[in-house]
């Protein structure tokens, strides 16, 4: 069955002559998923028009944007990123799964396996493509790091050291990844410390909440200060991205706090077409079909997600 859908994906594949490359250019493209954990939209807004987040708004501004898009349910770490980045409703197709689904639990080696169905990363590397993995040291992304389908997959307990290693990869053209996904956390840990908020009752995010928010945006700049320097950015799209937002000091219900994320596209790749006015909604699942998209790769059938076409430039 597998089988016979890869075969599936590889005719077409070689029938509709995709390839990563960017027509005419021979240059190569790249794929930046970033993932904001816990980044809840309504604290983003509210810190854009206070002009504090001055990177993400220039990303909104040069490329596409909504505010409104929708995770999961439960709106976890584990079944939001695997959702993200294996293009379905993890939970709803494996509503029974134990480890991911009901548990949010962290991956041990010792009791749990990646995932059996296919991933962003797999469909890239089987395209031939280089990929890497960014996570935090929770390991809750694990999940996703199927055999001989990661270049690079790492696990480390800070935003800086994340950040300089996806850096260090894009750096070095031998081993630059063409679809790289990069994982930023001090927004979880400082909501669950300090609070995210609550929209409902109106209560505001913690200071501690909101700071951490501006660091995750300075350490983007940092990122796109980077690929501009590499001559990397007009041949990339970034999609900046969270596995979900927070109510109080926690996560995981169906609240709009809880739900609400962030969807942004920028880069070369990206279309200006600054806030999205899209008819359906976007989910997080559809982040992985707008990557492949832009990589020139077929987006598997039996995937729930779809590329996010208005964000990506026409000629994609
Ligand atoms: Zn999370
Ligand atoms: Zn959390």
């Amino acid at each position: 069955m597998i089988r016979r859908q890869w075969l599936k994906v590889m005719v077409m594949t070689t029938l509709m002559g995709l390839s990563p490359v960017i027509e005419g250019k021979g240059v190569e493209r790249l794929v930046i998923i970033v993932s904001i954990d816990g980044g809840k939209s309504s604290a983003i807004k509210m810190l854009l028009s206070e002009k504090k987040l001055p990177n993400l708004e220039r990303l909104m501004d040069e490329g596409s944007y909504t505010l409104t898009a929708q995770t999961v349910i439960p709106s976890s770490t584990a079944p939001a990123h695997i959702s993200m980045l294996t293009g379905i409703d993890y939970p709803k197709r494996f509503p029974n799964d134990e480890a991911i689904v009901k548990k949010n639990e962290p991956f041990d080696d010792s009791r749990h396996k990646p995932v059996s169905v296919t991933t962003v990363f797999e469909v890239a590397k089987r395209a031939g493509l280089r990929t890497a993995l960014i996570a935090g040291a929770g390991k809750r992304i694990k999940y996703a790091e199927k055999p001989k389908t990661l270049d690079v997959a790492q696990y480390l307990p800070n935003d800086d050291e994340r950040l300089q290693l996806a850096i260090d990869l894009l750096k070095d053209e031998k081993r630059r990844p063409h679809l790289l996904f990069l994982h930023l956390t001090e927004t979880d840990h400082a909501g669950h410390k300090h609070g995210w908020g609550n929209d409902e009752k109106g209560i505001p995010p913690s200071l501690e909440y909101l700071q951490s928010l501006q660091n995750i945006d300075r350490r983007i700049g940092k990122l796109v200060k980077a690929l501009q320097e590499f001559n990397l950015w007009e041949r990339t799209l970034l999609i900046v991205t969270a596995d979900h937002g927070g109510i109080d000091k926690n996560h995981g219900g169906k609240t709009p706090d809880e739900l609400t994320i962030p969807w942004i596209t920028a880069g070369g790749l990206a279309r200006r077409s600054s806030e999205l006015r899209t008819k359906r909604t976007i989910f997080v699942y559809d982040t992985a079909a707008t990557a492949l998209r832009a990589l020139g790769l077929p987006i598997p059938s039996n995937w729930d997600g779809e590329p996010v076409w208005e964000a990506l430039k026409s000629n994609l």
